[in-house]
């Protein structure tokens, strides 16, 4: 043998020896299409295996993208027994498996299982016209485990049993017929909603009935008879709750999911002979409520969306917080009475939404009921107050407040409604006027609403104290007339 064919010989032995030693390792080198473009994807081999078997026939091999493996969702999922479903006109894949039901929008980090988001490391994506999921989130989230070996560079995925077929068939009476029916009409309806709306069901076992469209933050729930005279709303804001009721027992079961949205943080479903469905706020909303499609839709809004004049009355102090006191008034109690004699007139009215900043004996901090006005983001802040002075009982008579101006566009400003709720509680109580005054009061220097603050009268007063007392309705009276007259005035600006 010369010297030259050695080598040559020496060469392809290292080189047999290599492929054997590393065989699995193999590169591969294909082009691949998504996001509109041509990427050329030159990388390590790597397979999928299902409970020890390597899955070999897959028309598209799993992907690696940003350190995460995609895989093609109806070959890689159906041989685990999952059922696989894609929805072209909302691009999105529906994964169940038994209970479970993944859903998976393409391009998009957040996916949800049976309702709840949950964040991805990375976007399921469209790849040479195959729909390719991350293998380790979607086998996760189907509580599969998954075992990596770095050598053979095999996924194994080990699934696990499924209760639900044969715990359906064994189940006796009622609940099984309700199961049933519920599953048979789900096909149908499930396309008739995602070709309108861009929604998720909240729970696979139930999911003709109720669905979240978490991009939009909407709630729709199967109209099956139900007539908008059913439902009631409740406007729970001070416990950052919107909870509607609907009269009816609803084909559903409870359920609770999290949109986790700015509006919504969570939400519930309990069922009974009423239905009743909490909105628990991130902040305070409004609700949309209108028939869609043969679904009910309950779109949380912000408050200015839905009411065209809304007033913030902030009732001084509260809770820990007495403020004055003298000639058998308690500041926080008659502000809070009088506070609530101008919202029963203005709710009963129905022209103007009313928030409260406390709606009873409670510390609500002085800055939190300015950022509250500020969030919902009203037309008018008015906060009350009651008069008081040491070592001096001649002083008396009525006199309110402004900073700013606030003008939110429509020429009110806090002066106007200062001026304006002064003038009607003299005229209505027969107190003194001691005029338009301006201090830094916190809620006045926080507002960013036209805001006005009325010390309705002083306490230490005799006199003033007997009005105040037998005056709780005339104050309501006075507030309301003031701020009618102020929206015919100057009209919102929406
Ligand atoms: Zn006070």
């Amino acid at each position: 043998m010369n010297r030259f064919k050695f080598i040559i010989i020496s060469i392809i032995t290292i080189l047999l020896l290599n492929t054997s030693i590393y065989a699995g390792n193999k590169y591969i080198n294909i082009t691949l299409t998504y996001d509109y473009q041509k990427h050329n994807y030159n990388a390590e081999e790597v397979f999928v295996a299902i409970n020890g078997e390597k899955i070999t026939d897959l028309t598209m091999p799993p992907i690696i993208l940003n350190d995460y493996t995609l895989v093609p969702a109806r070959e890689v999922f159906e041989s685990m027994g999952a059922k696989v479903e894609w929805k072209k006109d909302v691009e999105q894949v529906f994964v169940t498996y038994g209970s479970t039901l993944v859903v998976i929008p393409i391009n998009s980090d957040k996916a949800y299982v049976n309702g709840q988001a949950k964040k991805m490391d990375t976007k399921a994506k469209i790849i040479n016209n195959k729909t390719m999921i991350p293998l380790r989130f979607v086998s996760s989230a189907l509580d599969f485990k998954i075992e990596w070996d770095s050598k053979t560079r095999i996924a194994n995925i080990i699934t696990k049993d499924i209760e639900t077929t044969t715990v359906q068939t064994t189940v006796t009476t009622e609940q099984t017929t309700e199961t049933t029916t519920a599953m048979l009409t789900t096909k149908a309806e499930v396309t008739t909603v995602l070709t309108t709306i861009k929604a998720q069901p909240v729970t696979s076992a139930n999911n003709e009935y109720i669905w979240y469209d978490y991009d939009n933050d909407a709630l729709y729930i199967k109209n099956t008879g139900l007539a908008l005279s059913d439902i009631s709303e409740q406007d729970s804001y001070n416990e950052g709750k919107y909870i509607i009721t609907i009269n009816k027992k609803l084909q559903t079961s409870n359920t609770a999911f999290t949109p986790e949205s700015d509006y919504v943080k969570s939400c519930t479903v309990s069922v009974g002979n009423k239905t009743t469905i909490t909105f628990n706020e991130n902040r305070i909303i409004a609700m949309d409520i209108r028939n869609v499609n043969g679904y009910i839709c309950f779109k949380p809004i912000p408050p200015k969306e839905k009411y065209n004049k809304i007033v913030i009355v902030d009732a001084g102090h509260g809770g820990s917080q007495p403020g004055a006191m003298g000639n058998d008034i308690i500041e926080k109690d008659i502000t809070l009475a009088m506070a609530n004699s101008l919202k029963s007139k203005l709710d009963s009215d129905g022209r103007v939404k009313c928030y409260m900043t406390r709606p009873d004996d409670r510390d609500v901090g002085l800055e939190e009921r300015a950022e509250m006005a500020n969030d919902i983001g009203g037309d008018m802040f008015i906060s009350i107050h009651i008069n008081s002075v040491e070592n001096n009982t001649e002083a008396n008579g009525t006199e309110t407040y402004s900073l700013y101006p606030n003008d939110l566009g429509n020429g009110l400003t806090s002066y106007a409604v200062a001026e304006e709720m002064l003038d009607r509680l003299i005229a209505k109580l027969g107190t003194s006027n001691r005029k338009v005054k301006s201090n830094t009061y916190v809620v006045l220097k926080v507002n960013k609403i036209p805001a006005a603050l009325c010390e309705i009268g002083f306490l230490t007063n005799e006199n003033d104290a007997e009005i105040m007392k037998n005056g709780v309705d005339k104050v309501g009276q006075a507030l309301y007339d003031g701020i009618i007259n102020l929206f015919n005035e100057y009209p919102s600006v929406r």
